[in-house]
């Protein structure tokens, strides 16, 4: 339950879900503090989070590497054969026009700003896993990694994928590569470090790492 002070406003915490207002104060590791309205869980630091938000990164990293390098999928249709990686595919629309403009931002959606997001992230809580001061900007960077959140959209192109195939595979035989299996994991890593950030944790120990 939070504590309720009248003082400090910087310490001010509002419920994301129903707005209720609360004055927070960091609770023991294990704790959590959830809103007595709706119990959302508003604080909950664990033990070698940092540690393992930074691992999830850079598993996201890598296999975003892979998944864009990797055979993607392949179609068999009437004798034709042919298999693609995302790569292959960002560069197939070079004819020019604004087609180059809409493969280019495509791969960024789905290659560029999940990677981007992960090396934030793990600029941001490199030192912190390790007790240091923060890096310079730091907190532009975490405030960076999370407003390009819903712009990240690895999860959409799996979806967008999964309905697309279903309709080609009634004219021609499709073949998943590693890539599939790649961006299929990536789903699942994504949801889990976006799951293990404590937010708040992470302001406050930039704010309080700051001065020290
Ligand atoms: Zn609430």
């Amino acid at each position: 339950m939070p504590h309720h002070r009248t003082d400090d406003l910087d310490e001010l915490i509002a419920c994301p879900v129903c707005d209720a207002l609360y004055h927070a104060r960091m609770p023991e590791t294990g704790e959590r503090v959830t809103c007595s309205r709706c119990h959302h869980v508003l604080i909950a630091p664990k033990e070698g989070a940092f540690l393992r938000v930074i691992a999830l990164a850079l598993t996201v990293m890598i296999l975003m590497l892979g998944a864009t390098f990797f055979p993607f999928l392949s179609i068999d249709a009437q004798g034709f054969s042919n298999a693609a990686s995302v790569f292959d595919s960002a560069l197939a629309f070079t004819d020019g026009g604004w087609m180059v403009a809409l493969s280019f931002a495509t791969a960024a959606l789905i290659v560029l700003i999940p990677v981007l997001r992960a090396a934030l992230v793990i600029y941001v809580l490199g030192p912190l896993a390790f007790g240091r001061k923060p890096w310079p900007g730091a907190r532009a960077a975490f405030r960076w990694s999370e407003d390009l959140r819903p712009w990240s959209m690895a999860e959409i192109f799996v979806i967008g994928v999964a309905v697309a195939l279903v309709k080609v595979s009634d004219l021609a035989r499709v073949d998943y590569g590693p890539a599939f299996f790649m961006f299929a994991a990536l789903v699942v890593v994504i949801v889990l470090q976006d799951g293990s950030m404590c937010r708040w944790t992470i302001w406050k120990t930039l704010e309080d790492k700051k001065s020290s």
